[in-house]
């Protein structure tokens, strides 16, 4: 089978099972965005990926995105979904659309001031620390609501602590009662090996690698 063919292959059997899932919640397959996380692999991977139909792909480190975007000759959404350096802001917004990574007033306001004279502004989404892991970024969960007063954003992300896709349940309940009390539309959660489980408890965008693209 050639890249192409295998990464259709494995859009399709995902697609399946993003569907199977919708059903059981009871949601449209339209209320979930499929960001295709293409770290680690080639330009060629993302426009077969687009190809396949993927509207939206994810990176976590601006220099590789940077790197790799102009030689990607199909658009898509471009999604930064790791840890954004504030000296790595100006190419930052000249490469994503959607930053699910702020964690802080001072890098959303270094965002807006970068973004000033771009055709629009990136989307921001405020990175959560759910499982209040030390080592981990993202801010405290008890921090979310007064940061939303103050940063335009457009919903919550998360990665929760390592565990099985049923462990992640109530880490992704906590997170979609935080979105809710904020009145945000976005919950960026679920990656290949709970993204059933995410759109269960009411992920708008799952962020999926492996499932598409095979084992980094
Ligand atoms: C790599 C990554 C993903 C995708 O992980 P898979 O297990 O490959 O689906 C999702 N979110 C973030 C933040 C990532 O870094």
């Amino acid at each position: 089978m050639s890249r192409a063919d295998e990464i259709r292959a494995n859009i399709a059997a995902l697609e399946s099972r993003i569907a199977a899932a919708c059903a059981r919640a009871k949601r449209a397959r339209s209320e979930v965005t499929l960001v295709a996380v293409s770290k680690t692999f080639p330009a060629s991977d993302i426009d077969f990926a687009i190809e396949a139909g993927m509207t939206d792909v994810g990176e976590n480190k601006v220099q590789e995105a940077r790197d790799k975007k102009p030689n990607v000759t199909r658009n898509a959404r471009w999604h930064l979904i790791g840890h954004l350096q504030s000296n790595k802001v100006k190419d930052a917004v000249r490469v994503f659309d959607v930053i699910h990574t702020i964690d802080s007033i001072e890098l959303a306001e270094k965002i807006a001031r970068a973004g000033v004279g771009q055709a629009f502004q990136p989307v921001l989404l405020l990175q959560v620390n759910i499982g209040r892991e030390p080592q981990k970024s993202g801010v405290d969960p008890s921090e979310v609501a007064a940061l939303a007063q103050r940063i335009p954003l457009r919903g919550l992300m998360a990665i929760p602590p390592v565990g099985s896709a049923d462990e992640m349940r109530p880490y992704f309940r906590e997170l979609r009662a935080l979105r809710d009390d904020c009145k945000l539309k976005e919950l960026s959660i679920g990656m290949t090996d709970d993204f059933e489980v995410a759109i269960e408890e009411g992920a708008t965008i799952i962020r999926v690698g492996r499932a598409i693209f095979g084992n980094r």
